[in-house]
């Protein structure tokens, strides 16, 4: 796996604010000590980690971007889109990421009435707990089912009952993207279609998504994503050139566990075949 040892921007990490292990500013220390200079905290649907990793980023010499991956969806297939560069008091913003929050209290008591139509005992306020002040989401119950002993680790709570497939039934919960881009897009924020490989279905159904999304007012595509296979990179390279779309990139940091890269560490990219989005900033 080629991977650039020390590249200076991130634009896509979590923190604490949602389902990330580090606080805000213990997320922009590190990003400091790995050398980034331009770091975009983008925590699920939440912008309540960005006045701390502001204060830090002063701190620590390195610029912060405003950012948050949103959840939506197309044509009940959910997505990730990551938000860029909007103030932190942006009122389109603030709207989208309340309505969101809303919604993942109500995912939650949906999850977990079918975890127990699985024969599970009831999660919900475990979960929450476990959140805290925290957006809730699948990886809380991951973490619950690992400590009430029904799962040996997250990666199986994700395999057997919170995968995408297993809860399917889930689908059409978060805004349309034919909703939400366009107003996002008339407020002046930048948008990114995070990690477009991961996302289970066709090249074709892709490009139908990559299509609407530049129509509606998307920016970007996220060509590289952490620890993503080189060939991928490859191909979202060409298709952000195919669409006239800028590049962003992103390690998708969430803690050093499980799956995530390094914040700062991601698959190298061809950065002359693209337009990349920080340019211009
Ligand atoms: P949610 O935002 O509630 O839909 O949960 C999705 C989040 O779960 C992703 O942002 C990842 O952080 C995490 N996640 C997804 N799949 C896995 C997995 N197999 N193991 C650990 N975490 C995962
Ligand atoms: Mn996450
Ligand atoms: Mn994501
Ligand atoms: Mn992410």
């Amino acid at each position: 796996m080629s991977e650039q040892p020390y590249q200076r921007i991130d634009l896509h990490t979590h923190s604490t604010a949602s389902d990330g292990k580090l606080s805000p500013a213990e997320l922009v220390a590190l990003a400091a000590q790995e050398n980034v200079q331009t770091l975009a905290l983008t925590d699920h649907d939440t912008l309540a980690g960005l006045p701390a990793a502001h204060e830090a980023a002063l701190q620590q010499g390195i610029r912060l971007i405003n950012g948050c991956e949103l959840s939506v969806a197309w044509q009940k297939i959910p997505l990730h889109m990551v938000a860029l560069n909007f103030a932190q008091d942006d009122t389109q913003m603030l709207r989208w990421t309340e309505h969101n929050q809303t919604v993942r209290l109500q995912r939650g008591r949906q999850i977990a009435d079918l975890l127990r139509k699985k024969g599970l005992p009831d999660l919900f306020d475990k979960a929450v707990a476990e959140a805290g002040e925290s957006q809730l989401g699948r990886p809380h119950f991951a973490k619950v089912m690992v400590q009430e002993g029904i799962v040996k680790d997250v990666n199986k709570a994700f395999d057997h009952y919170l995968g995408n497939k297993k809860i399917g039934q889930i689908r059409d919960v978060w805004p349309q993207l034919e909703e939400i881009v366009p107003q996002l897009h008339a407020a002046g924020i930048e948008l990114v279609l995070a990690h477009p490989k991961r996302y289970p279905i066709t090249v074709t159904k892709l490009k139908a998504i990559v299509t609407d999304f530049k129509k509606l007012g998307g920016s970007a595509i996220e060509v590289a994503s952490g620890n993503e296979r080189p060939d991928h990179v490859r191909f979202l390279e060409r298709l952000s050139r195919d669409f006239e779309l800028q590049a962003s990139v992103g390690s998708d940091f969430h803690g050093p566990f499980g799956p995530w890269t390094q914040v700062g560490r991601y698959t190298q990219i061809h950065e002359q075949e693209v337009t990349p989005i920080w340019y211009k900033w």
